[in-house]
C-alpha cells in the first residue's frame, strides 16, 4: 500500500527545506529563505508575552479577536483609505499561507481554473491542485517582469473563477503598477472573476515604489479578497498570523473553509498583532529605510561580483542571472545554488521551483537572494561573494 495520497504525491519537497538543509551542512551564510535573522519590535514581542501571562490562552473566536479585526481595518484605512467593517469584512487566518488556501477552497470549485503570474510563489499551485483547480500561468518577462496584456486576456475563459496577484512579488521584487492592476481589474469585470491578492510585502518598498491595493480600484472592492500578514512587516515570520479582507460574501466563503482548517488562530499572537498594527507611522518609515539600505548593499555587492541584477521595487528579494559568473560545469539554477553553497558558502534560492514544469527553462538562469538579514550577516555574505569576483 502506498502511504501517500495521489493528491500530494507529485509535490516533492519545498525548495526552502532543501536549501536550508544544504546551507546548514556547509555552514553557508543563508540568504535563501525569506526569514529575518533579527527580532521583531520589542513592544510587539512584549505584547505577546503579556497576553500569555494574562491568561489569553484559550481559543479565540474563529473569525479572529475583535481587537485585532479592528486593528486590521484601521490599518487598511490608515494606509489605503480602504474602509472595512471589522465585524464582517475581516478574517484572521494562520498566516497568509492559510489565507490563500482557505480562499481557494472557499471561492472555487473543482474543475475551475485560476490564473497566476509566473514565476509563482510556491504554495499557490499545490493549493489549487488540492482544491481540484487547474492553474493557468501568465509569464512575467524581461528586465521589469512585465506581462503581455494579450497573453493575460487569453488566459481568461469561461472556466476562470479566480486570479491570484502577489504584489510586491516573490521572487522577482516586482511591484505591480496601477496601470497593470487596472488591466487586471478590467478582465476580472469582463469575465466575472474574483481576485485574490497576496500583499505580505506591502510595507517593504524601495526607491519611489508605491504599493497599490487592487481592492481600492473602482468597482474592485466587491470582487477582491486582500490577504496580508504580520510576518514580514514585523519580522515575526514564525508567528503565522495573517488576515483576509473583502466584502462580506467573499469573507464568509473563506471562513467557511477556514473554520474547518484551523478554526482559530493563536490568541496571544493575535493580541500582539493588534499592538503591531497600531505602531506609529515612524515604525513603518524606519522599516522601509532599513530595508532600502539592505537592498542597496546587496544589489551593489551582486553587481560587483558580475551578476546581472534585477533591482527589486519591493519585497525581501533580489533576483540575479548567474550566467557569466558561475563556472562552466554549472548548467542550471539548482546546480548554481549548490555550487554557491559548497564553494562560496553563501545560500540562495534557485528560481525554477517558481515555474511550472514546461516553463522551468525560463527560470533556469535565475537565483533569488534574500535581503532580510542583519548587517553582520550581509557583511559576511558580501565578503564571501566579493572573493568570487576576484577569482
Ligand atoms: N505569500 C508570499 C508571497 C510569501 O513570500 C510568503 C512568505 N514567506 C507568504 C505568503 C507566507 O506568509 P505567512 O508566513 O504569513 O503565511
Ligand atoms: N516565503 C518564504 C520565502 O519565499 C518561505 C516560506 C516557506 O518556507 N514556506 O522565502
Amino acid at each position: 500500500m502506498s502511504a501517500m495520497s495521489q493528491r500530494v504525491a507529485g509535490f516533492g519537497t519545498t525548495v526552502f527545506v532543501e536549501i536550508n538543509n544544504l546551507a546548514q551542512q556547509h555552514k553557508a551564510v543563508n540568504l535563501g529563505q525569506g526569514a529575518p535573522d533579527f527580532d521583531g519590535p520589542p513592544e510587539v514581542l512584549r505584547a505577546a508575552v503579556e497576553a500569555v501571562n494574562s491568561a489569553l490562552n484559550q481559543y479565540a473566536p474563529g473569525i479572529g479577536m475583535p481587537a485585532v479585526r479592528q486593528a486590521i481595518a484601521t490599518h487598511a484605512e490608515r494606509f489605503y483609505d480602504q474602509k472595512l467593517n471589522p465585524d464582517t469584512e475581516v478574517l484572521v487566518t494562520a498566516g497568509a499561507t492559510e489565507g490563500v488556501f482557505a480562499a481557494i477552497l472557499g471561492l472555487t470549485d473543482p474543475g475551475d481554473e485560476a490564473i497566476v503570474f509566473e514565476p509563482v510563489y510556491d504554495t499557490y499551485v499545490p493549493n489549487m491542485v488540492m482544491a481540484g483547480v487547474t492553474p493557468r500561468y501568465v509569464p512575467l518577462r524581461g528586465d521589469n517582469w512585465e506581462f503581455d496584456p494579450d497573453e493575460l486576456a487569453k488566459a481568461f475563459n469561461s472556466r476562470t473563477r479566480a486570479i491570484i496577484i502577489n504584489t510586491p512579488h516573490n521572487p522577482t521584487g516586482k511591484v505591480f503598477s496601477r496601470d497593470e492592476l487596472r488591466a487586471i481589474a478590467e478582465l476580472c469585470h469582463k469575465h466575472d472573476v474574483v481576485a485574490i491578492t497576496d500583499e505580505v510585502y506591502e510595507h517593504i518598498l524601495y526607491d519611489d515604489a508605491m504599493h497599490t491595493r487592487l481592492a481600492t480600484l473602482p468597482g474592485m472592492h466587491e470582487r477582491t479578497l486582500t490577504i496580508s500578514s504580520l510576518g514580514k512587516t514585523f519580522s515575526v515570520t514564525g508567528w503565522k498570523v495573517g488576515w483576509a479582507m473583502g466584502p462580506t460574501a467573499l469573507v464568509n466563503a473563506v471562513n467557511q473553509a477556514h473554520q474547518f482548517i484551523t478554526y482559530a488562530v493563536a490568541s496571544p499572537l493575535q493580541a500582539a498583532a493588534a499592538a503591531a498594527l497600531s505602531l506609529p507611522l515612524s515604525f513603518f518609515e524606519n522599516l522601509q529605510a532599513s530595508y532600502q539600505s539592505r537592498r542597496d548593499q546587496i544589489v551593489d555587492v551582486l553587481k560587483k561580483v558580475g551578476f546581472k541584477v534585477f533591482k527589486p521595487a519591493g519585497s525581501f528579494f533580489v533576483m540575479i542571472d548567474w550566467r557569466g559568473v558561475a563556472p562552466k560545469h554549472v548548467e542550471n539554477d539548482m546546480q548554481f545554488a549548490q555550487w554557491l553553497i559548497r564553494d562560496v558558502s553563501v545560500a540562495c534560492i534557485p528560481a525554477s521551483p517558481f515555474y511550472q514544469e514546461s516553463d522551468k527553462h525560463l527560470g533556469k538562469h535565475f537565483a533569488r537572494f534574500a535581503v532580510c538579514k542583519k548587517d553582520e550577516t550581509l557583511a559576511l555574505a558580501a565578503e564571501r561573494l566579493l572573493q568570487l569576483g576576484m577569482r
